[in-house]
This record gives C-alpha cells, sequence and structure tokens, in this order.
C-alpha cells in the first residue's frame, strides 16, 4: 500500500525500501520498565514513596520550592487557578494559539478566557495584541461582553513548542496590567531564557510564574504515560494544589496508610482525584536523570534540520537563539504557500506517503466550534494566528531518532518542495 502511495507522488519515490518515520516515539529504557516492575512488586501502587522522590527530583531539576505530581498537566493547570482563587466572571489571557487545556481550565471556574493573537515567527503569545485585547475590553467591544464589564486577572502564557517567551517582557506586562501569570509549560522543560549572555539561565519553572505546569502526556519531552506536575515558591498554593489532587482530604494516602501516618483524615474542600500513581512516578524518576541527555539528542536533530534545509525556498524554519535553551518539543516549520503549488493539508499528505509523520501544532483556539459559537470569536479577531494556521507543520523530532530518520525527513521534505514549488527554472525546463 505504502509503496503505490510512493508512486503516485509526483517525483518522489527513489526505489528503495521506504523508511517510516513516526511523528513521535518516546524513549523508555531498561531502567523505566525495571522500576515499574519493582514498583509493582513493593506492594505500593498509587501515590506514595516514588511522587515523594519524584516531586523531590524535579523540584531540585527546574530550581522550584514546591512541586506537586498529578496525572496531567490539564489537572496542574485546574488547581493552580483553583488554588489561586479565579472566580466566576473574572477574563485571563491565553494565547488562541494553544491546546484545549489551558482554555478549559478557565471554562471549568466559569471564567472567560480572552484569546490573544501570536508572534507570527515564534507562535507564542504575542503581548501587543494582549495590549490590544485588554483596551478592547474597557472599550467594551469584544464579541461576547454584551455590555458585562470583564475584569482581566491574569494570564496563561505558553513557550510553544518550548521557545521560552521573553520574561522580562512578560513581567513587565503583567505587572503593568497587575495580572498574575500560570504557565502553561507543557512544552517547557527542559527549556531556560536569559536577558542576555551576562545573565543567568531561567529555567521554565524557576519563579517564572506564580505556578508553572508542565505535561508528561506521552509525547511529551519526558513521559510518565499521564502526568502532571505543578510547580510554585509559594507554600500556601502548593498546599491548597496537594489538597484538592486528593478530595480535599487533608492528608494524602501515603500520610494515612503508612507506618508513620494517621488513619483518619478531614474533608475540608470538594475536591478532585488528580493524583499521580507510584508506577508512574517510577517512569519520572528515570526520565528525569536522562531529561537532558534527551533535550541535547533533541536539539541534534533540529540543528540537523536547520543546517540541511536553510537552503529550502520554500519553507521558513523555527527560529534559534542564544539566548534560550529550547527543549525542542516541536520543530515547527511554515511553508511559504505562495511559492508552492501545493496547500498545507496537501503537503501533509505528500508526507505521509513518504512515510513520514507530521502534526500540527494547532488549529488555534478561536477556530473551534466552542470558542466561535460561545465566545464569538472569529478569524479577524486573530489575524497572525489564522493565517499562521495554514501554514505550519510540526516535522518528528524525538530523542532516539536515527540518523536514517532524520536524513528521511529531509530529503522527503527537499523533494516535496523541488516537485511542487511555483514558476522556477528547474520546473519550466
Ligand atoms: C499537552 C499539553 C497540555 C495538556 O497536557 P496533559 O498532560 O495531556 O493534560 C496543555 N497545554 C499544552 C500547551 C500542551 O501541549
Amino acid at each position: 500500500m505504502q509503496s503505490t502511495l510512493l508512486t503516485e507522488t509526483r517525483g518522489i519515490s527513489n526505489g528503495k525500501i521506504p523508511v517510516q518515520v513516526p511523528f513521535f516515539r518516546p524513549h523508555v529504557g531498561d531502567e523505566e520498565i525495571n522500576e515499574v516492575v519493582s514498583t509493582l512488586r513493593s506492594g505500593w501502587l498509587t501515590t506514595g514513596p516514588k511522587v515523594n522522590a519524584f516531586e523531590r527530583e524535579f523540584a531540585s531539576a527546574v530550581n522550584a520550592r514546591h512541586a506537586v505530581a498529578l496525572n496531567s498537566c490539564t489537572a496542574a493547570l485546574h488547581l493552580a487557578v483553583e488554588a489561586i482563587g479565579l472566580r466566576e466572571g473574572e477574563a485571563v489571557l491565553i494565547p488562541t494559539m494553544t491546546f484545549a487545556a489551558t482554555a478549559e481550565i478557565i471554562l471549568y471556574k466559569k471564567a472567560v478566557p480572552v484569546l490573544v493573537d501570536c508572534d507570527p515567527v515564534t507562535g507564542n503569545m504575542d503581548l501587543a495584541d494582549a495590549e490590544r485585547k485588554i483596551e478592547a475590553l474597557k472599550r467594551r467591544c469584544l464579541p461576547y461582553l454584551r455590555g458585562r464589564d470583564l475584569n482581566v486577572v491574569g494570564m496563561i502564557p505558553v513557550h510553544v513548542g518550548g521557545h521560552m517567551m521573553n520574561l522580562d517582557e512578560l513581567k513587565a506586562f503583567a505587572r503593568a496590567n497587575n495580572l498574575w501569570i500560570i504557565e502553561d509549560g507543557a512544552h517547557a522543560f527542559p527549556a531556560a531564557w536569559r536577558a542576555n549572555s551576562a545573565d543567568r539561565w531561567h529555567f521554565c519553572g524557576d519563579d517564572t510564574a506564580l505556578v508553572t505546569c508542565f505535561s508528561f502526556y506521552a509525547n511529551k519531552t519526558i513521559t510518565t504515560g499521564e502526568g502532571g506536575m505543578a510547580v510554585t515558591s509559594s507554600k500556601a498554593i502548593a498546599d491548597k494544589i496537594r489538597l484538592m489532587s486528593l478530595h480535599g482530604l487533608s492528608h494524602d494516602a501515603w500520610g494515612r496508610f503508612s507506618g508513620t501516618g494517621n488513619w483518619d483524615y478531614q474533608i475540608v474542600q470538594p475536591g478532585y482525584k488528580y493524583n499521580l500513581t507510584d508506577i508512574a512516578a517510577a517512569i519520572g524518576c528515570h526520565q528525569l536523570t536522562r531529561a537532558e541527555e534527551m533535550r541535547k539528542q533533541r536539539e541534534a536533530v533540529a540543528e540537523f534540520y536547520l543546517s540541511s534545509l536553510n537552503d529550502v525556498s520554500e519553507i521558513a524554519l523555527p527560529v534559534n537563539d542564544d539566548d534560550r535553551i529550547n527543549s525542542w518539543h516541536l520543530f515547527p516549520i511554515r511553508l511559504k504557500l505562495h511559492s508552492l503549488e501545493i496547500n498545507r493539508n496537501e503537503f501533509i499528505e505528500k508526507l505521509k506517503n513518504s512515510g513520514v509523520g507530521c502534526s500540527v501544532h494547532w488549529r488555534p483556539l478561536h477556530m473551534h466550534p466552542l470558542y466561535q459559537e460561545r465566545l464569538g470569536w472569529n478569524e479577524n479577531h486573530f489575524p497572525t494566528a489564522s493565517q499562521l494556521w495554514k501554514e505550519i507543520i510540526s516535522l518528528p523530532i524525538f530523542s532516539s531518532m536515527t540518523f536514517e530518520e532524520m536524513v528521511h525527513v529531509v530529503e522527503t521534505v527537499k523533494q516535496i518542495c523541488a516537485a511542487y514549488q511555483k514558476n522556477t527554472v528547474s520546473r519550466a525546463a
């Protein structure tokens, strides 16, 4: 099937056995497998000593004071807004270029996500547009207000693909507008920013926000299958998140059932069931040990792509920056559609036909029915994200990528660009 598809793709078959490159392959070794087995044999499966260790080690990895492990980044974000007391009817700035989770947790609280357009190069939140959206709120000319006053209380930026936003600008903006910052750091472990070469590195989670939330979903930079972490320098916030992660009980299970704990507990809040299991944390501890090594491997993939695709004029490559440690969770390319005969979806189809898995990050939130129908957003509110959406493709990037796989991705992208470039001498000849 694959080979028929290959020959149907104009100018792209080279007669060799097709290489299949998945979009992502998790990097799980014997250490993780053995640790999971030993956890299963230990008799303690749910939140316990492995989670405690994972929290401690993660906090020290990002230089955070407190870390609470949860069963997803979505749970971490939800409990973060819960812990800081986001109230019904308040508004929160979030990028339209993000995953569902960043916005839905605001809706859980019956608060209002105010979407913000993105930077055309990084895809990160555009603070100039955030300013415009705040002004529009004051003038009551955003679609869903219906004459209401909305108080903007906070913002949840995302470091898209692990390319950090400029934290000085972000914090200055938040201060000027009296907003709290909760970071959606789902892509940003490990990732860092510095103002210049004389500054120290600020790792995402190192006091970069009131709460920073990370994801250990199967295809994130480190994984526990499903999992997340909330880090903060506030003990009060960490305690609240921990309390709400387990039914609002005043003790967790390990505290209750281990030799040192008490069997008794008190329900003090209607909480949730968001705790991480020791089985998952067993994977996490070993992923954590290899996190920087895996990041370096992804960086090597990124550098190979950047140098090999540098002269392909039909695409734009992601930016690399001396003042950022990029986690390289994603490698998004942008098609220059005016120089191609095919659109983004067709380009993806050609990649797929040649065995290259890819993805798109993301269909912006304002292009989903929920945000169009309930909140009245449309494409004109976000010209940059609406355009970017038509041009972006995330290429495979993961730490266990082989050289053959990298070469296949590069060759395939080059061949598709050559076969479908517009108005060129080579096509005319
Ligand atoms: C993956 C992701 C999440 C959600 O993470 P989960 O651990 O699956 O809940 C949130 N935000 C962004 C930007 C993501 O990419």
